[in-house]
């Protein structure tokens, strides 16, 4: 299993009361791409921050490619999500005054399997199919279009090959015409790369490129149905 999730619940420290997540059972096998799709405010970036280990669960089990993330310390958590969880954020969070490269290298980095006489490579490689041209991979990230700092956060997150590639609205920011474009991008990158994909999204249309979709008020208790 890719993720799997027994009795688990969250509420952040400041709101102890408010439950955020109750979550019974729920799983992803490896190789599965997911679309998960819920309204604005119901969780679903508690939930990836949760599955990542940025975040910790009050209770229950966390399980991710196997290991229980639940039993792991902050920084063992760290190093797990480094090595083996690329995450795409619905604001890139991209170092904006580092060029393409630079931000890439850096995620690279953190993990300890990439090995570095390869890197460059493949970081040139990915931003190529990623349509970023070589004129654009050495200016600070800022000066790039919305839609090219966004195809940069993928190249970021899948440089390090993640076997759970996890995005939080990753194309919201983008027109439709954009959006179809970096969906028909990232779908074909995931499956050559056999990577589990949990996609999240409160814009149903995009679940067209998803064989599993599913609503987080069936996934999450603590969701209501708006
Ligand atoms: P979504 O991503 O689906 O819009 P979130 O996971 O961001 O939902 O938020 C779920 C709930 O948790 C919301 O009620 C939100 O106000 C609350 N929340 C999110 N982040 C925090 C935080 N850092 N501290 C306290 N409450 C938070
Ligand atoms: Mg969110």
């Amino acid at each position: 299993m890719a993720i799997s999730l027994q009795n688990v619940q969250f509420a952040y420290s400041e709101a102890p009361d408010k439950t955020v997540l109750n979550i019974r059972h729920w799983s992803v096998s490896e190789g599965e791409q997911v679309f998960v799709h819920g309204p604005s405010g119901g969780g679903k970036s508690t939930l990836l921050n949760l599955l990542s280990g940025i975040l910790k669960a009050r209770g229950g089990e966390v399980s991710i490619l196997g290991e229980r993330l639940d039993q792991m310390g902050s920084r063992q958590r760290d190093r797990f999500r480094a090595n083996h969880i690329g995450y795409v954020f619905q604001q890139f969070n991209l170092i904006p005054y580092l060029d393409a490269i630079d931000n890439i290298q850096l995620a690279a980095h953190f993990s300890a399997r990439k090995r570095r006489q390869a890197l460059d490579d493949e970081i040139r490689e990915l931003l190529s199919i990623l349509n970023i041209s070589p004129a654009d991979w050495h200016k600070p990230t800022t000066r790039l279009s919305i839609g090219q700092q966004q195809r940069v956060a993928i190249a970021r997150a899948m440089i390090n090959k993640p076997e759970l590639l996890i995005a939080d609205e990753p194309s919201s920011s983008l027109d439709q015409q954009n959006r179809d474009k970096f969906m028909s991008l990232l779908m074909p990158l995931v499956a050559d790369h056999k990577m589990t994909l949990l996609f999240v999204s409160h814009d149903m249309s995009l679940s067209q490129y998803f064989k599993r979709i599913e609503a987080l008020s069936n996934i999450n208790a603590a969701c209501e149905i708006h």
